[in-house]
């Protein structure tokens, strides 16, 4: 839904995260044909009125955080005129502003599925970086964006290669999908070395600078695991057509092999502003926002297989893809809380597979009917993941 002529309007759903930073990189380098219309974040009420002042355009944010939303009425830090909107719904107002041509949700956890759900259902082109949404509820996401004729356009550097790798080729043309890993903070140690590792050790990533939660998901491999996930409903695969390859320099983001043998991959540097720019801008292509590759400098390229045993949240992540319902949704949640607990220094490194495990073994999961039986059972997850901690 591009207007026929000026900038493409965004609405920028967690912008003050780090895809939300990135974000506003590359649509501060293209006012020409980017304009931020409308954000929102959790609780970060002045950060989000840097942003407000920066681009007039914006009349319009919304604080997940209730007190946060009042806090910011009262110290009436944002312009003038700027109406802000609190809560679930003050995120659904956002993602269905009339104004706004494309929304992108990057909104951390299971927050941000409402309002892309509101989003699809409002006509708007979705950009989506929180990949939560789609391993919660892959099936009726997906199931919406087809009935309203939406591409989902994907944020997470992965998902993104791949779209820009299958291009018009067509799904049974595709053998499989394989995402590469860096491995993240302790690719190099055995299994037995992470029993005494630290959070600060855990967001020590030796490529890619990014949020703590999605940082400790690479060190486990959980991230990975979420995102097979994630793919398996973007790219309409089979559980056993998404895989995963180990490769250190995060300079190749994925692998598409064709039913020919041909394979195609993404080269681009570890940065998420090449991503984000694709999904902005897609189908236009411009400059990049930061260097590309150098091809006079050498580079390898070297990949490797992944072992399952070494990452027991892939194993567990692979195994909930292949039984379906809501067994993913019950393993993010479950990862959640762990990594939470993780994070505030409750749990050791070693526990994090354990929690998801035990939550996993403990719970039925059935094919879903609705968008709110899946949301009972992510509940559900955390209610029994907290008892493990
Ligand atoms: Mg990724």
């Amino acid at each position: 839904m591009s207007p026929a002529s000026g900038p493409k309007r965004i609405v920028l759903l967690g912008a003050t995260g780090s895809i939300g930073e990135n974000t506003l990189r590359v649509i501060e380098a293209y006012p020409e044909h980017l304009q931020l219309v409308g954000i929102a974040a959790r609780t970060h009420a002045d950060h989000l009125a840097r942003i407000a002042q920066r681009h007039p355009a914006v009349r319009q944010v919304a604080l997940f955080d209730a007190q946060s939303a009042a806090r910011a009425r009262s110290d009436g830090h944002f312009p003038s005129g700027v109406e802000i909107h609190e809560g679930i719904e003050g995120l659904k107002t956002l993602a269905t502003l009339p104004e706004a041509d494309v929304v992108l949700c990057a909104v951390v956890g299971v927050t941000g599925l409402e309002p892309s759900m509101a989003a699809i259902q409002a006509g708007k082109d979705l950009a989506l970086a929180s990949k939560e949404i789609l391993v919660m509820a892959g099936k009726f996401v997906m199931a919406a964006a087809r009935e309203k004729g939406i591409t989902l356009r994907p944020v997470d550097s992965e998902h993104n290669a791949v779209f820009q790798c299958l291009a018009d080729n067509p799904t049974k043309d595709i053998s499989r999908v394989v995402l590469t890993a860096s491995g993240g903070a302790f690719r190099g140690r055995k299994i037995e070395q992470l029993a005494d590792v630290t959070p600060a050790d855990a967001l020590q990533h030796p490529n890619w600078s990014m949020g703590p939660k999605v940082t400790v998901d690479s060190a486990t491999m959980a991230n990975k695991g979420l995102e097979l996930i994630e793919a398996r409903w973007l790219f309409d695969l089979q559980p056993d057509q998404c895989q995963a390859v180990m490769h250190r320099g995060s300079l190749a983001h994925c692998i598409v092999e064709f039913t020919d043998g041909a394979m195609l991959t993404h080269l681009c540097p570890p940065s998420m502003t090449f991503p984000i720019q694709h999904a902005l801008l897609h189908p236009l292509r411009l400059p990049p926002v930061e260097p590309a590759l150098d091809l006079r400098q050498p580079f390898s390229l070297d990949f490797e297989p992944l072992d399952h045993a070494r990452f027991p949240l892939l194993r567990l992540a692979i195994e909930a893809l292949r039984s379906g319902g809501t067994a993913p949704a019950a393993y993010n949640a479950a990862n959640e809380i762990a990594v939470e607990a993780f994070l505030s220094e409750r749990i050791s490194f070693l526990t994090i597979p354990r929690i998801v495990e035990q939550t996993l073994e403990q719970m039925d999961h059935r094919d879903p009917t609705d968008l709110s039986a899946v949301i009972d059972h992510d509940a559900e997850a955390r209610r029994l993941a907290h008892t493990f901690l």
